[in-house]
C-alpha cells in the first residue's frame, strides 16, 4: 500500500536532512583531473626527441576547466595525492547534492499535486491575469 503524501514528503525530507549531514562532512573540494604523464622536455637533442621517443616521467598532472579554459598544473607526489583527495571530496559532494536534487524533485511533484487537489474546492470565477495563449506556446 502507498504511503500517504505526508508520510512519502516526510521521508523524502528525512532522507534530503541525511544527505545534508554528509555534506557538511565533505572538506576541501578540487574540480579535474589528476593524471600521470609521459612527457618530453625543452632540449632539442634529448632522447625524448629521439626515434622512438624516450620520454621523461612519469609526471603528476593535474588538469581542470576553469571559466571555460583548460588549465594544467605539475605536481609533486605528495601534490597529487592531495589533489586526489580534494577532487574525490567534489565528487561525492556533487553526488550528494544530485541525490538532494532528485529528492526535491519527488518533493515538489508530491506538493505540486497536493496543491492541485486543493485546488479544485477553490472557487474558479476569481481573475486570474492569464498567460496569453500565442506567448505561451513558443
Ligand atoms: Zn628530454
Amino acid at each position: 500500500m502507498p504511503l500517504a503524501p505526508d508520510r512519502q514528503l516526510a521521508r523524502l525530507r528525512a532522507r534530503c536532512a541525511k544527505h545534508a549531514a554528509e555534506l557538511a562532512k565533505v572538506g576541501f573540494m578540487l574540480k579535474g583531473t589528476v593524471k600521470q604523464r609521459m612527457l618530453p622536455c625543452g632540449s632539442p637533442g634529448c632522447r625524448c626527441h629521439g626515434d622512438p621517443p624516450q620520454l621523461h616521467g612519469p609526471y603528476w598532472q593535474w588538469t581542470s576547466k576553469v571559466r571555460g579554459k583548460t588549465v594544467s598544473r605539475m605536481l609533486r607526489e605528495h601534490q597529487a595525492r592531495r589533489y586526489q583527495e580534494w577532487i574525490a571530496n567534489w565528487k561525492r559532494f556533487d553526488k550528494i547534492a544530485e541525490a538532494m536534487h532528485e529528492l526535491s524533485a519527488r518533493a515538489d511533484a508530491l506538493l505540486r499535486s497536493q496543491e492541485q487537489a486543493t485546488r479544485t474546492h477553490e472557487v474558479r470565477s476569481r481573475h486570474r491575469p492569464q498567460p496569453r495563449k500565442s506567448a505561451a506556446r513558443r
